[in-house]
């Protein structure tokens, strides 16, 4: 059986997943509380906190393992965590994923850059960084992420025998959907073998963040009658890129015959549209995307007849290139 290698003052080792709705962070904490209990002998819990329950919105799943003599009786968040793992980088834009952690936490994040560049993007104050490209990955091996991203976890926590993981992602998928274990083993081993590992300094150039409650604004004292949305043009303000699970869609203008169809489709008005001279009659011109309204939801992708658009990973796309200042 193996050891925790750290353990809090109740005897936990403790791991919080941030993520956001549609990338299987719940499934994911699933199998690491099936490995750790049923496969390696600990005790513990898992357990997910999501709101609205809808793909691009924020979920946070959290995982406790502690020696088999001792009894679980905390199911409050996991707020000082030694493992994070953040399945979406661009959580950070809208959330301090990174709170809680010390110098010893260990943080996996699914990115492209490399490592010193992705320490700069979480603004990671000390520990150990542990990139992995799982979209990357995922989209070769025709799997979703969350089993990459548990070869990486694996990797990091440094007690979780991999054999343990292997069974726990077999167990579970194999109920249901047999045929899809071998890409998410070749997958998840993937993801262990192919992270690039910084150690971070503690150089202060990041503050270290406590945890901290983040009550939502509004609430049944004092959420405008009827819930109406009392600040004007609140909607130019969103930016969904924290919704988007790592593929965007990509205009070729050349192929573009500006039929219109991704504009009624496009659930967020992301194309914009410029009013050109054309053959001495004024027309209407698709000039892109604006990614900062844009959740990935490629359902422009699906529409377009003319092999307009096209997906593409996050960190293939210029999403500054189309601003919102372009527009007004
Ligand atoms: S659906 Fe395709 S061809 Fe039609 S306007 Fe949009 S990008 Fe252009
Ligand atoms: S993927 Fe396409 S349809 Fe979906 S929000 Fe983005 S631009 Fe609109």
């Amino acid at each position: 059986m193996s050891d925790l290698p750290v353990r809090d003052e109740y005897g936990f080792y403790e791991i919080r997943l941030e993520s956001i709705g549609g990338l299987g962070a719940n499934l994911a904490g699933k199998i690491l509380a099936e490995a750790g209990i049923l496969n390696l002998g600990f005790n513990g819990s898992s357990f997910s906190s999501y709101g609205s329950e809808k793909r691009g919105s924020p979920v946070k799943a959290f995982i406790r393992f502690c020696d088999s003599d001792c009894e679980v009786r905390i199911n409050s968040p996991v707020t000082e965590p030694h493992l994070i793992a953040v399945f979406q980088e661009n959580l950070k834009q809208i959330l301090p994923v990174l709170m809680g952690m010390n110098d010893k936490t260990r943080v996996v994040v699914n990115t492209a850059r490399t490592a010193p560049a992705a320490r700069d993007f979480l603004e990671m104050p000390g520990g150990t960084l542990y990139c992995v490209d799982a979209l990357k990955i995922s989209r070769e091996e025709k799997v979703k992420l969350n089993t990459t991203i548990l070869g990486a976890v694996c990797r990091a926590s440094g007690f979780l025998a991999k054999e343990a993981l292997e069974q726990a992602i077999s167990d579970t998928l194999g109920k249901k959907y047999a045929w899809l274990v071998p890409a998410n083993l070749k997958a998840f081993n993937r993801g262990f073998e192919e992270v690039e590992i910084l150690e971070v300094p503690d150089d202060g150039k990041y503050p270290f963040q406590p945890f901290r409650e983040s009550p939502p604004r509004w609430g049944y004292g004092n959420a405008p009658i009827g819930g109406t949305i009392t600040e004007i043009a609140s909607t130019l303000r969103n930016d969904l890129s924290a919704s988007r699970e790592g593929l965007l869609p990509f205009f070729i203008r050349d192929n573009c015959t500006d039929c219109t169809l991704c504009e009624s489709t496009c659930p967020d008005y992301c194309y914009v549209w410029r009013e050109v001279e054309k053959d001495g009659r004024k027309t209407m011109v698709n000039t892109g995307i604006n990614y900062q309204y844009c959740k990935g939801c490629l359902r422009c992708v699906d529409i377009c007849p003319s092999q307009a658009i096209e997906a593409r990973n996050e960190s293939e796309v210029d999403t500054k290139k189309l601003s919102r200042v372009s527009i007004w």
